[in-house]
C-alpha cells in the first residue's frame, strides 16, 4: 500500500516508517495537517495514518478536510486510521465522527500493526477493483449494445457538452444524421440477423470515419434504429461536407450486397448535414435541420448527401 503518516513527531514517524517499510508498504510523509491534506491531493494513498495533536491543523480538522474533498468525488474513500497515544482514548469518538475509520496506539504491539496493515491492504485491494468495475459499467452505459458505438445518452451528453462551447467560444458546430436506405427491405430480405449484422459493418464504417478525423472534433453514435449521427466540433463547413461525402462513400466501399435498394444494388446511406458557425440558436433546431436535410437526400434518390439549407 502506499500509506501517508501524519505526524508531528519526527522520531515517532521514523520508527512508524521503519515498522511499515519492513510489511513492505511505501510511505509518504506529513508533518501536520495541512501537509496532510497537500500531499493527500498529490499522491493519493491507500491508507492514511493521522496523528491527533499536531500544529496548525491537528488530526481531526485534517480529517474533516480530506473528507470534505473526498465528497466531491462519488465512491471516494480512503480508509483513514488514527495513531493515538494511551492518554488520548477519550478523544477517539470524536474522531470517529470526525471522519476517521479506526485507531490504534503508536506503540501497539508487532503483531497488532502488521495484522491491522494486513486488513487495510485487503480493504484497499477490494476498493481497488471496485473502482475498477465502476469504469468499466460507466463506459459500458455510454456505449451501444449492438454495435460498440456511443449510444443516445452520451450523444445526448455529448451534444450539450459541445454546443455550450460552441456558444462560448463561438466556434462552429455540425451535425451529420445518417440512415440506412431501405433497412425495412434489408431485414425481409437477409432477415433480421442479417440486418444486425448489416448494422454492425455500417457503424464501423462510420466509426473509422470519424476517428480518422479526431475524437475531439468528431464523435459518432448510434441515434437508435438504423440511424446514425455525428457531430463535429470546429469543423468548417467545407471540412464538415466532406466527413459526410467520406460517410456515404466508406458506406459503398463494403459492397454489402441489398437487392431491395434499387439502382445501387448494395447497401448505402443518405446523411443529411446541418451546420451552424458560431453555435447560435438551440442544438435541437440543428438536429431537426439536419433530420429535415436527410428528407431531402432521401427523395433526392438515397445514397447521398444533403445540406441545410437546401441548395
Ligand atoms: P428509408 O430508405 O426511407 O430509410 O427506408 P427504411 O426501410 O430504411 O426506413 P424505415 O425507418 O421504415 O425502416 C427502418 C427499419 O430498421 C425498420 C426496423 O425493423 C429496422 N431496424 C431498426 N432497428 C434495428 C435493429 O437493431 N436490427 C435490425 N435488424 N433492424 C432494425
Ligand atoms: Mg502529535
Ligand atoms: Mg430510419
Ligand atoms: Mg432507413
Amino acid at each position: 500500500m502506499r500509506i501517508l503518516l501524519v505526524d508531528d513527531s519526527h522520531s515517532a514517524a521514523m520508527a512508524m516508517t521503519a515498522r511499515l517499510h519492513t510489511y513492505g508498504h511505501v510511505v509518504v510523509r506529513a508533518a501536520d495537517g495541512q501537509e496532510a491534506v497537500e500531499a493527500f491531493r498529490e499522491h493519493a494513498p491507500d491508507l492514511v495514518l493521522m496523528d491527533l495533536e499536531m500544529p496548525r491543523l491537528n488530526g481531526f480538522d485534517a480529517t474533516n478536510r480530506i473528507r470534505a474533498e473526498e465528497s466531491l468525488e462519488p465512491g471516494a474513500w480512503t480508509p483513514i486510521i488514527f495513531l493515538t497515544a494511551s492518554s488520548h482514548e477519550s478523544s477517539l469518538v470524536t474522531a470517529i465522527e470526525a471522519g476517521a475509520d479506526d485507531f490504534i496506539s503508536k506503540s501497539a504491539p508487532e503483531p497488532v500493526l502488521r495484522a491491522k496493515m494486513a486488513a487495510m491492504a485487503r480493504i484497499a485491494a477490494l476498493r481497488q477493483r471496485l473502482w475498477e468495475a465502476n469504469d468499466r459499467l460507466r463506459q459500458l452505459a455510454d456505449l451501444d449494445g449492438l454495435t460498440g458505438l456511443a449510444n443516445r445518452r452520451s450523444l445526448d451528453g455529448r451534444i450539450d457538452a459541445q454546443w455550450r462551447l460552441a456558444q462560448r467560444d463561438a466556434t462552429p458546430f455540425g451535425i451529420l444524421m445518417m440512415d440506412i436506405d431501405h433497412f425495412k427491405a434489408y431485414n425481409d430480405l437477409y432477415s433480421h440477423l442479417g440486418g444486425d449484422d448489416c448494422l454492425r459493418k455500417v457503424a464501423q464504417a462510420i466509426g473509422a470515419v470519424a476517428q480518422a478525423e479526431g475524437s475531439d472534433q468528431v464523435f459518432a453514435a448510434r441515434y437508435g434504429g438504423e440511424e446514425f449521427v455525428m457531430v463535429t466540433a470546429g469543423l468548417d463547413r467545407e471540412k464538415t461536407l466532406g466527413l459526410a461525402q467520406r460517410v456515404v462513400a466508406e458506406v459503398g466501399t463494403l459492397r454489402l450486397p441489398h437487392r431491395g435498394n434499387p439502382p445501387w444494388g448494395i447497401v448505402t446511406v443518405s446523411v443529411g448535414l446541418a451546420w451552424s458557425a458560431r453555435g447560435t440558436g438551440q442544438a435541437e433546431d440543428l438536429l431537426r435541420e439536419a433530420d429535415e436535410a436527410l428528407y431531402c437526400a432521401k427523395r433526392g434518390g438515397r445514397n447521398r448527401l444533403a445540406q441545410h439549407p437546401a441548395g
